[in-house]
């Protein structure tokens, strides 16, 4: 790494520039995704803002950089922001890192690039890993328009109105689960996206035991039925590709369920059927039909 010339890195002109906040890239678990610039700034800057001292300390340690480091988290980010600002605005350049990945993505970083803007300080990225891209491009799941739904909300009636606009995205979408609550992330995604959704799973991007889990919600819920989620995983869903989606209006979809009623059909199996023909959620079928009978 070091072979390369810090110039021929820094393009055309020479960096860190004063006034200047650096948003760097750090790795997601691979070290050698440090790249050369990103540890070329982590060593001349005035003052790191990261997330965790003593964890970013490590990293200093092992790129020998002696750059002060400051804690920058979802708890003080208000408090420090005017100390942060006070050192662009005296000629400093600031380096702001997460524990991994791009800070700002799942991670504190958005409120103070927008302070930075708005005091006219100049906003850079040093480009670097995030797991939800890398996810994404592993996943052989369409990437040319995709969702990021970051980790789902806890509070279940917030997160049942997101699984359910979920379910309905044609995108791809890209979600954030910690181990021990991914089982429940994918029972909660097979009731609202059906178990046949295509899904993938990145566990310990970049890492020794890298690995992908596919293909189908039923597949790979099995799978962590018997394999205990360890690490950390990106999930990778599908879009709603249900090709009826769009071409049937709400009303018609109804009046056809309606009409297989009509005809003898159970509702619960009458809602099914038309779910899967014109795309929409079965329970949300189920529910107009119960919202109609009580009129
Ligand atoms: N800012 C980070 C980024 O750019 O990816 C994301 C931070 S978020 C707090 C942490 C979550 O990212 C983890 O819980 C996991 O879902 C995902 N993640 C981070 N590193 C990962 C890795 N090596 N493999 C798979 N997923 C990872």
């Amino acid at each position: 790494m070091d072979l390369i010339d810090d110039q021929q890195l820094q393009g055309e002109r020479s960096e860190p520039c004063p006034r200047t906040l650096y948003v760097v890239g750090t790795p997601i678990g691979n070290l050698g995704d440090l790249s050369p610039r990103a540890k070329s700034i982590l060593k001349k800057v005035s003052l790191i803002a990261c997330e965790d001292t003593r964890r970013s300390g490590q990293l200093l340690k092992i790129i020998k950089s002696k750059v002060p480091l400051l804690s920058y988290h979802k708890h003080n980010f208000k408090r420090r922001q005017s100390k942060l600002l006070e050192i662009l605005e005296s000629s400093g350049s600031l380096a702001l890192i997460s524990d991994a990945g791009l800070p700002g993505i799942n991670d504190p970083g958005q409120e103070l690039v927008y302070a930075a803007k708005s005091n006219s300080f100049e906003v850079i990225c040093i480009p670097g890993p995030c797991a939800a891209t890398t996810a994404l491009v592993i996943s052989g799941l369409p990437s040319e328009r995709f969702c990021f739904e970051g980790f789902l909300p806890k509070k279940q009636r917030l997160r049942k109105k997101r699984l359910q606009d979920i379910s309905q995205e044609h995108r791809t979408t890209v979600i954030y689960e910690s181990p021990h609550q991914l089982i429940k992330l994918l029972e909660d995604l097979s009731v609202a996206c059906g178990k046949e959704r295509p899904i993938q799973i990145a566990r310990e991007l970049t890492k020794r035991y890298e690995e992908s889990i596919g293909n189908t919600i039923e597949e790979v819920t099995k799978y962590f039925m018997t394999n205990k989620p360890k690490g950390e995983f990106t999930i990778v869903l599908g879009g709603n590709n249900n090709n009826q989606n769009n071409r049937v209006s709400e009303s018609e979809a109804l009046n056809k369920l309606n009409k297989l009623i009509n005809q003898g059909e159970k509702s619960n199996f009458a809602a099914q059927k038309i779910a899967e023909e014109t795309g929409y959620e079965k329970k949300w079928l189920y529910s107009q039909l119960h919202k109609s009978l009580d009129k």
